[in-house]
């Protein structure tokens, strides 16, 4: 992978939540190749594994962990072994999260619900909370046994992974877009809590990738675009889907304390123009 920007984070210990997804995968490449050892934590344990795997054969000082940021006491063991491993972190990428078809409506308006299809009224109240404590809750947990460290180094950079749908929602998916709202307001919320302790906490707000929890929404079964992905490309002024490579510039920038040494509390949108464009 061709890194984005040139700096150096040997030396540094970076713990990746949901680093068996597309996404943050690539996040966890990202920052090896820049020199730090990084822990790649998923529910996911195959995943995380055969990817440091990959890594470690190619040089770089990675390891995978089985991790559930619901579970306060597996994530504490496995910051255990992280700190036997690496060291104490100095930078936490809150990176698990996604959607559920339990909390999704098959419909964008009620007045055009047709018979048989999942309605708002239809929503199940389990998936709502499952979205919610997946996103909101998997991202304050980790924080939780992670920044112990960086209160004790007195540095750090945390960084979360908000979504258009936190600037305005998303037909289809409320809990996923109220759960990332929510990841927004908690990025100012951390970064003001933590302001005197020299840890800073940043998001970036992807804008329309191609990923696993998207796919099914974006491309029919043949691969012909759905009516929802035309719409996407309509309201991207860029009219083009973000590439997962193209996040690695502000995750790098905003987790480097000497580039973004100033900078907490910020979402960054990184979304070919998206949240910029009123559509007219
Ligand atoms: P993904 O589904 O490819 O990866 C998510 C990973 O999280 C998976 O490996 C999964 O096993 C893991 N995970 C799920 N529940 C977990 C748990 N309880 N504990 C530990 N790990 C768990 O998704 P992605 O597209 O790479 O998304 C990564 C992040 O970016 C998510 O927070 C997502 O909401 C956000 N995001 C994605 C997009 C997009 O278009 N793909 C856009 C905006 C934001």
């Amino acid at each position: 992978m061709n890194l984005p920007l040139n700096i150096d984070f040997t030396g540094k210990t970076v713990v990746v939540t949901g680093a068996g997804g597309v996404l943050c995968g690539d996040m966890a490449r990202a920052f090896a190749q820049a020199g730090a050892k990084v822990a790649l934590l998923d529910l996911n344990e195959e995943a995380v594994v055969n990817l440091s795997n990959k890594l470690n054969e190619e040089g770089y000082k990675t390891k995978g962990y089985k991790a559930n940021v619901l579970e306060p006491e597996m994530l504490e063991e496995v910051h255990q072994a992280v700190l036997k491993d690496f060291g104490p972190c100095d930078i936490l990428v809150n990176g698990a999260g996604g959607n559920n078809p339990r909390a999704t409506t098959d419909n964008e308006y009620q007045h055009e619900a047709k018979e048989g299809q999942k309605t708002f009224f239809d929503l199940d109240a389990s998936g709502v909370d499952f979205v919610f404590k997946l996103n909101f809750q998997g991202t304050l947990i980790p924080t939780q046994i992670f920044a112990k460290d960086m209160v004790e180094k007195k540095s750090g950079s945390i960084l979360n992974i908000s979504s258009m749908n936190a600037y305005t929602p998303l037909t289809k998916i409320p809990a996923y877009s109220g759960a990332k709202a929510a990841i927004s307001n908690f990025t100012q919320w951390l970064a003001t809590h933590f302001a005197g302790t020299g840890i800073r906490c940043n998001a970036i707000a992807p804008g329309f990738l191609v990923s696993n929890q998207n796919r099914a929404l974006l491309f029919n079964e043949d691969g012909t675009p759905t009516a929802r992905s035309e719409k996407i490309l309509k309201g991207t002024p860029m009219n083009r889907f973000v590439d997962s490579e193209e996040l690695l510039g502000g995750v790098f920038f905003l987790c480097d304390d000497k580039a973004a040494s100033a900078i907490t509390g910020v979402v960054l949108p990184i979304d070919a123009g998206f949240a910029a464009y009123s559509g007219v």
